[in-house]
């Protein structure tokens, strides 16, 4: 038999899954590695710890899976996005733990750039944030004398997490990134496919450092024997949200995915149009297969699934995620009770961070199933909120949203979801969406699939939910949600 092995290096995990030629996952393995948080805000990772954890994964997936060395024809990676890290050309000795994308320490010096946002959203799709790999970069050039001396030397590697796997698993035979993972670096010319020269310089980033960027589906080089035990090629690599875009099969223009985690991440491609959005939405380069770019629109809620931990942990009304579904069908309704779980603010498409979270139109007769089943609908307010922005940026409209994440489980959420953006929910069978999409990348560039179609036609969706909700009782719901909208982001 043959098999593609998929890195998926998260942000608390990292997995190996093995996928036949057919994409059906026969085997995985998962490790979780130390979240480090030297200061308040400050979020690292030990890239020693994800590079063990990664071949440790890879080791128990193939043991038991009883699969051969042998019998792997490629590899796929897919990994969180914006995190940086550096090491030394010569050694492979990283300088510094990882600066993770939710890190805040250069939020300051984003504020200080403020100046230039509106060019750095021009060039790279990009809202300035400290989220985006750029400042972070800019930090560890200026903050680790090793940095600066490498540099000197010319002995400096810098990457996202994809560039530096990929120069650990080949011996330092490979440097190089793809279309989404420099897309998130903010340095990344989205239009021009290029280090951007002007925004290297702003940020006293030399541009030669950079790794080469390469489609999604290439063959980016081979696995080091004495490394791994094994040769293959490394031929499809995606950050996951882009990764789990195609592992959904949204080929189109058009075509929507949202992930329902702890928060909620919807990504749209938008084919070869780079769209800036006008509603607070990013723009970033999806997974290219061929010689055209493709462009996604995305949007972030902070705050999706985790307001159902909350029920759990803080009010303590349920007991598991899932009781959650049971409960908020046991009442017909809210009973007018909005709740807008602005825990951190609120993300796409307001950006308020100063909103605050609310419960409204409580009354005496309100009881924990009211507010449950709130909660669950305000992810699906929340992600409408997206899709409305989305809309308004292509001028189409969105018939069907592919969902996948730990909440899809929940048929209310589900339900509330297609009711409430009258649009069909597509649920796959394969829930595993974000490594199939790093397995379709890497099964193209081996061409086990001779086209898009094909691929759509070894996808099949579980259930679609169908919208099933009068206009005036939309409207009437979206006005009571808005208006609670409007009292969080009161100061
Ligand atoms: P992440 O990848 O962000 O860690 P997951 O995709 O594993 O998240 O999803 C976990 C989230 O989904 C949690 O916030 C949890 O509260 C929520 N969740 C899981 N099951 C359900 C459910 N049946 N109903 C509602 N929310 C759920």
């Amino acid at each position: 038999m043959k098999y593609i092995l998929v890195i998926d290096q998260g942000t608390t995990s990292s997995r190996a899954i093995l996928f036949n030629v057919n994409g059906e996952a026969v085997g995985q393995a998962q490790q979780e590695f130390k979240q480090i948080y030297p200061h308040p805000g400050w979020v690292e990772h030990d890239p020693i710890d994800i590079l063990s954890s990664v071949r440790s994964v890879i080791s128990t997936a193939l043991t038991e899976a009883r699969v051969k060395h042998s019998e792997l024809i490629g590899m796929g990676i897919t990994n969180q996005r914006e995190s940086i890290v550096m090491w030394d050309k010569q050694t492979g000795e990283p300088i510094y733990n990882a600066i993770v994308w939710q890190c805040r320490r250069t939020m300051s010096r984003c504020i200080e750039l403020e100046e230039y946002k509106e060019e750095i959203l021009k060039r790279t799709g990009l809202k300035l944030d400290s989220y985006f790999s750029a400042s972070k970069i800019e930090w560890l050039l200026k903050n680790v004398d090793k940095a600066k001396e490498l540099l000197d030397r010319n002995r400096l590697c810098v990457g996202t997490i994809d560039t530096f796997l990929m120069w650990q698993l080949s011996g330092g035979k490979i440097y190089k990134t793809d279309y989404t993972n420099a897309s998130r670096t903010m340095l990344y010319n989205i239009h021009e496919l290029c280090w951007d020269s002007m925004l290297c310089d702003l940020f006293g980033i030399p541009k030669n450092i950079l790794p080469e960027v390469c489609p999604s589906s290439h063959i980016y080089g081979y696995t080091d024997q004495e490394i791994l035990g094994f040769k293959i090629p490394i031929c499809g690599v995606a950050g996951d949200q882009q990764s789990a875009l195609f592992g959904q099969c949204c080929f189109e223009k058009g075509d929507l995915k949202v992930t329902y985690g702890t928060g909620c991440f919807l990504l749209m491609n938008t084919g070869s149009e780079a769209f800036v959005s006008k509603n607070g939405l990013i723009t970033s380069l999806g997974c290219q297969t061929n010689q055209k770019p493709s462009y996604v629109l995305e949007g972030s809620v902070f705050v999706g699934g985790a307001v159902i931990q909350w029920l759990r942990d803080e009010l303590k009304v349920i007991s598991s995620a899932t009781e959650s579904e049971a409960l908020a069908r046991s009442v017909e309704n809210t009973n007018g009770v909005y709740l807008v779980p602005a825990f951190v603010g609120l993300g796409a498409p307001y950006w308020n961070f100063e909103a605050e979270g609310l419960i409204t139109g409580i009354t005496r007769g309100t009881n924990k199933a009211h507010i449950t089943r709130a909660a669950l609908e305000a992810i699906a307010f929340e992600v409408n909120d997206v899709v409305e922005a989305m809309k308004k940026d292509i001028g189409v409209d969105i018939l069907t949203i592919e969902v996948d994440g730990g909440a899809i489980g929940n048929n209310f959420l589900m339900e509330f979801q297609a009711d409430i953006s009258n649009a069909y929910i597509a649920r796959p069978k394969n829930k595993e969406v974000t490594a199939l999409g790093a397995f379709y990348l890497a099964a193209l560039e081996l061409q086990l699939f001779d086209s898009l179609e094909e691929i759509k036609l070894k996808n099949p969706i579980e259930r679609t939910f169908i919208p099933n909700m009068s206009k005036e009782e939309r409207e009437t719901k979206l006005k009571g949600w808005n208006k609670a909208i409007r009292k969080a982001s009161l100061k």
